[in-house]
């Protein structure tokens, strides 16, 4: 043996949710996590999006192709596996809507309707160096509704996470929209966009050379100050949209308006991943830093054709939690938490122990929920644990009790007391009596 073996710790980039409020940040917390899945649950079942749970990880090659060959994600942050003579690789998915449509196409869905609305919540990945705000695990939320190009779909969506913000207590957000047009029409604006690049290119970042070659829309998303400067002057996509596109986004535009969603046009937005086409979409936080973003969204009328699907059109937008949780812990809205337990059933001695235990199966059986004892405390100190798990009553059981065949139950506030037969107990602890 060579000496003790160091702690296990976690990996870099990821973090524990705990059931008690211990760390410093909220995605730390059980309680927020509940609140904003059960939040994102009651509002798509409302909007009648039906839940889709694809697998974490897919062939490699399903991202390579939807998400786009030149975008980071891509590039330098997949978390791939080889397979083992299978192939193609695995890839722990960095983002969940291409597997959303795979799902849909590989179990032949549009069979069945021409029109799905889907959401979806769970675990992403991603492996780059970990910094602040950025884990290599995290959590995605989104919704899809695919088979249709109807405008009012694309204000559906923001309608559908503006209503899951409220609901978690996230009442301030900004909301910003583009259009990136059609295939029809982006490749004018490109050609525009190199046109007004090339003359200056040589003192942009190497990133962006290489994406003026590859995927000139991305120069415009480059963070490097410089280059984010001289692209203001840069020509606005906005405003070289075909006809269709126009009129789908002003479309976009009047639905917001009547459904009182407010909204500013920002001709700076163009969505990272190569699939989206005509409505993009911006949510931010005004309480949040830098890293202000709570949605990215818009359409994507493209790529369910290019997955071997219908042509159809598609919306839909993918939010990190992590950053949601944060808006609301800075919104002042702390999740309640879970409610508090209906008993904590004591024992007086060794006696009653087994009785104890089948009375509090037996309370849960009835719908109540509680604990008890096990590491064979005193009297005093279940009580102690009693007031500790909040529990609404204490349920006794001592020498007395077991002769009467009865317990004895304490309201912890308020400190009424009272022996009765079990089934009367959990009729006061149901607030059926009295
Ligand atoms: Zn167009
Ligand atoms: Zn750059």
């Amino acid at each position: 043996m060579s000496g003790p073996s160091p702690n296990p710790r976690r990996p870099e980039g990821t973090y524990d949710v705990l059931p008690v409020p211990h760390g410093s940040q909220p995605e730390e917390r059980l309680a927020g996590w509940l609140a904003l899945e059960s939040a994102v649950r009651s509002v798509c079942a409302r909007y009648g999006y039906q839940e889709i749970r694809p697998p974490l990880f897919e062939h490699t090659s399903l991202f390579a192709k939807s998400t786009g060959e030149v975008t980071d994600i891509v590039e330098k942050e997949m978390f791939t596996v080889p397979s083992r003579g299978e192939g193609d690789s695995y890839t722990f998915r960095p983002e969940i809507t291409p597997g959303a449509i795979r799902l849909l196409i590989e179990n032949r869905l549009f069979q069945q309707k021409a029109f799905w609305k889907v959401w979806y919540w769970g675990p992403n990945f991603r492996y780059e160096r970990p910094q602040k705000g950025r884990y290599r695990q995290f959590v995605q939320m989104g919704v899809e509704a695919v088979g249709s190009h109807d405008p009012l779909l694309d204000v559906e969506t923001m309608a559908v996470y503006a209503e899951i913000l409220r609901l978690v207590g996230v009442m301030k957000f900004d909301v910003r929209i583009n259009t990136m047009g059609c295939p029809a029409c982006r490749g004018g604006y490109r050609e525009a966009l190199r046109a007004f690049l090339e003359p200056h290119l040589a003192s942009y970042c190497g990133n962006c050379r290489r994406r003026f070659e590859r995927n000139v829309l991305r120069v415009l998303d480059c963070k490097v100050p410089e280059d984010a400067r001289r692209n203001e002057s840069a020509p606005a996509i906005a405003d070289q949209v075909c006809a269709g596109c126009r009129a789908h986004f002003e479309a976009v535009q009047a639905g917001l308006r009547s459904v009182g969603l407010a909204f500013a046009v920002d001709k700076k937005i163009v969505r990272g991943l190569d699939y989206y086409t005509r409505t993009v979409y911006e949510f931010a936080s005004p309480l949040l830093g830098a890293q202000n973003a709570l949605v990215g969204g818009g359409r994507y009328d493209t790529l369910v054709a290019s997955m071997g699907g219908p042509d159809v059109g598609a919306v839909g937008f993918a939010a990190g939690a992590e950053r949601v949780l944060l808006a609301m812990r800075e919104s002042g809205r702390p999740a309640a938490g879970l409610p508090p337990p209906d008993f904590f059933a004591v024992a007086a001695d060794e006696a009653a122990r087994g009785e104890i235990f089948l009375a509090a199966q037996t309370m849960r059986a009835a719908g109540l929920s509680g604990d008890l004892d096990y590491e064979r405390r005193s009297v005093k100190a279940q009580m102690r644990a009693a007031n500790k798990t909040g529990a609404r009553y204490a349920v006794f059981i001592g020498a007395e009790e077991l002769a009467r065949r009865a317990v004895k139950i304490k309201r912890m506030e308020g400190g009424d007391e009272g022996v009765m037969s079990l089934d009367e107990a959990i009729r006061v602890i149901k607030g059926e009596t009295r």
